[in-house]
């Protein structure tokens, strides 16, 4: 069978499964499930799989809702990833139920592909892309390693074959100063707030000569707890992007700087902890977004490579990029005025819309599996691209 037949016969398999993938996609948008919780969805997605072919490893990296389902052995081997956590109070309003489903749809049609070529196939159950960033753990535990290529598909408002997204590693600070009677005696006050709060001045006025694609954005989490008592702690949670590791490593000591400055300004100590997760930014790998480009217009849904009027932000996936050659190209579910993380996303992924962005990512996917083992240059295109030959 030629590659076109092949192709040809995945989207009919998936074409025949889409009453399952999209009860499977609803069932975990109506059981929305948080990062490292996400135990309904494991266990239905690696069901999916074991009935379908595919021996499952549960709980990989010791992460219980972690799997790594596998079809084939041999090289090359390719990843597709999937997502399930949602969001707290909003549900699938990302729409990772979307990304699950897309993901063990494509691993299943792409059996043929095994069959007839060699290589092999894995669903990676990825958890807790929103809170924790569960790539960056598996990734470090190796999880990856053994990989040739890894995709995934995201659901979003734009159809594009790469993405954009930034270094990330987040900052817990807090000041300890000295309570005293706010108005009865407040020189001998020392206000962990105003520390908090000249912070978020030097913060500001260092984000005019930053460069264009860096974010620096926090919250205050403790401010004190009645007005008349000067308030002797403070504490804020802080997320410094930048768009590769060197710059994000100057930026962080420039963003710590405006912390001890306000603690020398107002007295108060500083303490403060970096994350120990660190979001790498994300490398397309552009032969690879080309294919999955071009199967996707064979669909009929217009892709270009990049977007670039759409936003950036940061995604566990850029870690597994910087191991692996990666794409994770975003599929639109929803028209461009609705935000992902708003309520309206949330239906949006739990409509046809979402259903019919499902099932093409499945297809692409799979198409794209097609093409990699059916043609051993593009493989090797595909890497010496990520190795920058
Ligand atoms: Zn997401
Ligand atoms: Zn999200």
């Amino acid at each position: 069978m030629d590659t076109k037949k092949l192709k040809t016969a995945v989207i009919g398999e998936i074409d025949s499964r889409r009453h399952q993938l999209r009860e499977l996609s609803l069932k975990i948008h109506s059981n929305p499930e948080l990062g490292f919780h996400e135990v309904k969805a494991a266990d239905w997605l690696t069901q999916y799989l074991e009935e379908n072919g595919f021996p499952i490893e549960r709980g990989i990296c010791e992460l219980p809702t972690a799997f790594r389902g596998s079809y084939g052995q041999g090289k090359p081997a390719i990843a597709i990833l999937a997502e399930y956590d949602a969001l707290p109070d909003l549900g699938h309003a990302c729409g990772h139920n979307l990304i699950a489903a897309s993901a063990v749809g494509a691993g299943v049609a792409a059996k043929s592909a095994i069959d007839r070529f060699g290589g092999s196939v894995l669903v990676i159950g990825t958890p807790a892309e929103e809170l924790y960033g569960g790539k960056v753990i598996m990734a470090d535990r190796g999880a990856f390693d053994n990989f040739d290529i890894a995709m995934m598909v995201h659901p979003g408002t734009h159809n594009t074959a790469t993405t954009e997204a930034l270094a990330c590693q987040a900052l817990e600070v807090e000041f300890f100063g000295k309570a005293a009677h706010a108005a009865a005696r407040p020189e001998a006050g020392i206000n962990a707030l105003e520390a908090m709060l000249q912070s978020f001045a030097a913060i500001n006025s260092l984000r005019q000569h930053i460069k264009a694609k860096a974010r620096i954005h926090g919250i205050i989490t403790d401010g004190g707890q009645v007005a008349n008592v000067v308030p002797a702690h403070s504490a804020g949670t802080f997320l410094v992007r930048a768009e590769d590791d060197a710059y994000l490593n100057e930026l962080k000591q420039r963003v710590l700087n405006c912390f001890i400055g306000a603690a020398t300004a107002s007295g108060a100590r500083l303490e403060y902890k970096w994350s120990n997760v660190c979001y790498a930014p994300l490398r397309n790998n552009l032969t690879l977004a080309q294919l999955f480009r071009q199967n996707m217009q064979s669909l009929g849904r217009q892709m270009p490579l990049s977007d670039p009027s759409k936003g950036f932000g940061s995604t566990d996936i850029g870690n597994v990029s910087q191991l692996v050659p990666s794409i994770h190209p975003f599929v639109a579910i929803a028209p461009e005025e609705v935000v992902t993380h708003s309520p309206q996303f949330a239906l949006a992924a739990a409509s046809e819309a979402g259903s019919k962005g499902l099932l093409d990512a499945a297809k692409a996917l799979a198409m794209t599996v097609v093409d990699l083992v059916a043609n051993p240059e593009i493989v090797v295109k595909v890497k010496d691209e990520f190795a920058g030959k």
